[in-house]
């Protein structure tokens, strides 16, 4: 059934986001908030607020009584989580349709699934998607368990199944190291997720992060070709673009093939991204997980393909088929997206949240800002640090560049340090301008032209 009042269950840009999407299908939109963000901009635009409880997550946004009750008294028919939270919670996914709405994402069934990175692993490999070697499922017998790390050969990565956002990740160099981090990452695992199941797999050095969107209705699964993020910190992605200027079309076409293959195996239905690892030297390619929700760099798909992501998802929890027909897919030109994170990058990227004094916002041709901020808005410092993303398109990656820099020429955050001083400076990279880049590139880069973050205003609060 067509969805008619939508409540987002989430905060932040991506909440904005949402209820930008809901309006344009002419849906209502009830915004669940906590304490903390009554004057959020999403509370502002949505049709309705609601306070769902105190400032700490536990108490609000992940407060799945609190959240469906809400739903109940203002009559909604659907909810959206967005990212984080309870996005990929599959008993929040069940509960909400066991509550008569509509989940915008897949089902529980699904959810669980691919949100078990060890199954996962295991799905990618029956649907015929090469995977980085490691271990078959979560790991039961430590001593069979190092065993199988010294086979792979050093260094390996210890994972937790139920890990996300960077976290959950260690990597041993030896069979000793091996031996004390497993348990702890288990025992961490455990208290982290509430699940402590880790997996091994082989670490691939000098990797590519390239990633795969996907849209399904249940039935059939088109791509919208792929992303690449190998700009991270500490496993979290701080410049996103596409396409990726790494693949050639051949790789390419195998990627997104095995993308739509995986998905298609679990019947997905929604907006999903299918990770992998690309090693330029060899041309091999390796899943490494499946998110089961709309990703924060979800934008530059969007901007290279012409469609909106979220209000294509929202229709087809609408009960709608695919719209889109694979051949009817093209993309065009070259899509850039930096995280405008509430940091000081000058101080080891320290969570800085302040009030917003002055603001002056980039646009012109080729440029979106997707973001939660005004001027005078106070930053809770109950949440993660991202306050928007700037996204760029330009007919290739030289002009995407070039329209990244006017862009962050014209933006102008005061009253609290931002992470904008550090795009400035990775254009000015010479590896950056190549694409010349891995996983573990800029973590060594950082250390090395600190200085010249500062000089770019860094250090300004
Ligand atoms: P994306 O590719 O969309 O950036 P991330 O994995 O970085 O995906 O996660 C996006 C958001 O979801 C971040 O705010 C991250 O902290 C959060 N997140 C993802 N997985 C989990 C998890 N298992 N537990 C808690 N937060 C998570
Ligand atoms: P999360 O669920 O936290 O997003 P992922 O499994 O997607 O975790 O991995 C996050 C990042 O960690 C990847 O983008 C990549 O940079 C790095 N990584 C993960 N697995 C490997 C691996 N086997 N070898 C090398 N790097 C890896
Ligand atoms: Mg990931």
């Amino acid at each position: 059934m067509p969805i008619k009042r939508l409540l987002i269950a989430n905060r932040g840009e991506i909440a904005v986001r949402i209820i930008r999407a809901a309006r344009e299908l002419g849906i209502e939109t009830v915004q669940v908030h906590s304490a903390a963000d009554a004057d959020s901009r999403a509370v502002q635009l949505a049709d309705r607020a609601i306070d769902i409880g105190p400032p700490q997550a536990a108490k609000s946004y992940l407060n799945v009584d609190a959240i469906l009750e809400a739903a109940r008294s203002a009559g909604a028919d659907a909810i959206h989580p967005g990212y984080g939270f309870l996005a990929e919670n599959a008993d929040f996914a069940d509960a909400v349709v066991a509550a008569g709405m509509a989940f915008v994402g897949p089902s529980g069934d699904t959810i669980r699934l691919m949100g078990d990175k060890a199954a996962a692993r295991r799905q990618a490999q029956e649907a015929g998607v090469p995977t980085v070697p490691g271990s078959d499922g979560v790991i039961g017998d430590m001593d069979a368990a190092k065993a199988l790390a010294v086979d792979l050969g050093f260094p390996v990565m210890i994972k937790a199944a139920a890990g996300g956002g960077g976290r959950g990740i260690r990597i041993a160099h030896n069979a000793d190291e091996f031996a004390t981090l497993a348990p702890q990452a288990s025992s961490e695992a455990l208290a982290a997720f509430g699940d402590g199941g880790i997996y091994v797999e082989k670490v691939i050095e000098r990797a590519r992060h390239i990633e795969v969107q996907v849209l399904g209705d249940g039935t059939d699964v088109v791509h919208c070709y792929e992303r690449e993020c190998s700009l991270q910190r500490r496993r979290q992605k701080v410049w996103e673009e596409a396409p990726s200027v790494a693949l050639k079309p051949e790789v390419r076409e195998g990627l997104c093939t095995s993308a739509v293959a995986l998905a298609k195996s679990v019947g997905y239905s929604g907006a999903g991204t299918i990770e992998y690892l690309y090693d330029d030297a060899t041309g091999d390619y390796y899943f490494i997980e499946m998110n089961t929700r709309i990703q924060v760099e979800h934008p530059v798909t969007e901007m290279i393909c012409g469609v909106d992501l979220v209000a294509e998802m929202i229709r087809i929890a609408g009960g709608e088929k695919l719209r889109l027909a694979q051949a009817g897919l093209r993309a065009s030109g070259h899509a850039i997206e930096v995280r405008l994170n509430a940091e000081d990058p000058a101080n080891n990227f320290m969570p800085f949240p302040g009030q917003i004094a002055e603001l002056t916002l980039p646009d012109g041709p080729g440029v979106r800002f997707d973001h939660m901020l005004y001027r005078g808005y106070q930053i809770p410092p109950f949440y993660d640090s991202l306050l928007g993303k700037l996204i760029v398109w330009g007919e290739d990656r030289e002009h995407a560049m070039a329209r990244l820099g006017r862009a962050l020429g014209e933006l102008s955050v005061t009253g609290l340090p931002t992470t904008a001083p550090l795009f400035q400076a990775l254009l000015a990279s010479d590896d950056v301008r190549a694409s010349a880049v891995h996983t573990r590139w800029l973590e060594p880069w950082l250390e090395e032209n600190q200085h010249m973050i500062m000089d770019r205003g860094g250090a300004a609060a």
